[in-house]
């Protein structure tokens, strides 16, 4: 059995990256999502496990210490990390697994997968991004400007994927997310 695809979506916060994998998991089956560890706090609706694993500072460094994370990061004052052992155990099982993580964590992946599919969810444009965060409600007008800066240096980064999807309409964003897995699937490797 060919071991399963490893893709990390990135983009900055507000793009819609939770979105269109909540609706990429409704559609191909084989897809597996990656739930991360965090240390910041649950939005209202979040469930533990579903979401994230809501880990306290202590836990998430028992977590590094441990080598139990394949990539981490600290992103706008909170630490979120993907662990190890069920992205390998997916991969292998045959499964395509998806990150969806930022930009620092997805460049440590590279170095560990370079074979993974590296995906750029980009917004139609800066000021749409603007209005999705401030349109969630969840965040503080300090945490809003922190993201909105990050956003513009993740973008900065982009020419680290391989592929960049607009994220205008969910649907679209899917379809050409969904096309990019099957041509990959269909690529001939070298072994
Ligand atoms: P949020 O707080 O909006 O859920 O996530 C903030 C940022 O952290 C998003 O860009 C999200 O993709 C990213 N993120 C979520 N999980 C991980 C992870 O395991 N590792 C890294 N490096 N970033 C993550």
């Amino acid at each position: 059995m060919s071991k399963g695809l490893l893709i990390v979506l990135s983009g900055p916060s507000g793009v819609g990256k939770g979105t269109v994998c909540n609706a990429l998991r409704g559609k191909m089956d084989n897809l597996v999502y990656s739930v991360s560890a965090t240390t910041r706090n649950p939005r209202v609706g979040e469930e533990d496990g579903v979401n994230y694993f809501f880990k306290s500072r202590d836990q998430f460094t028992d977590m590094i210490e441990h080598d139990q994370l394949l990539e981490y990061a600290e992103y706008v004052g909170n630490y979120y990390g993907t662990p190890r052992d069920f992205v390998e155990q997916t991969l292998l099982s045959g499964k395509d697994i998806i990150l969806e993580i930022e930009v620092q964590g997805a460049l440590k992946v590279k170095e560990k997968f370079p074979e993974g599919i590296f995906i750029f969810l980009l917004p139609p444009s800066l000021d749409e991004l603007e209005g999705r965060i401030r349109g969630r409600g969840t965040e503080s007008q300090a945490t809003i400007e922190h993201r909105l800066s990050v956003a513009v240096d993740e973008i900065g980064l982009m020419e680290h994927y391989d592929y960049a999807v607009v994220n205008d309409q969910i649907d679209q964003a899917c379809k050409r997310i969904e096309s990019i897995v099957i041509a990959e699937h269909c690529k001939v490797r070298s072994s």
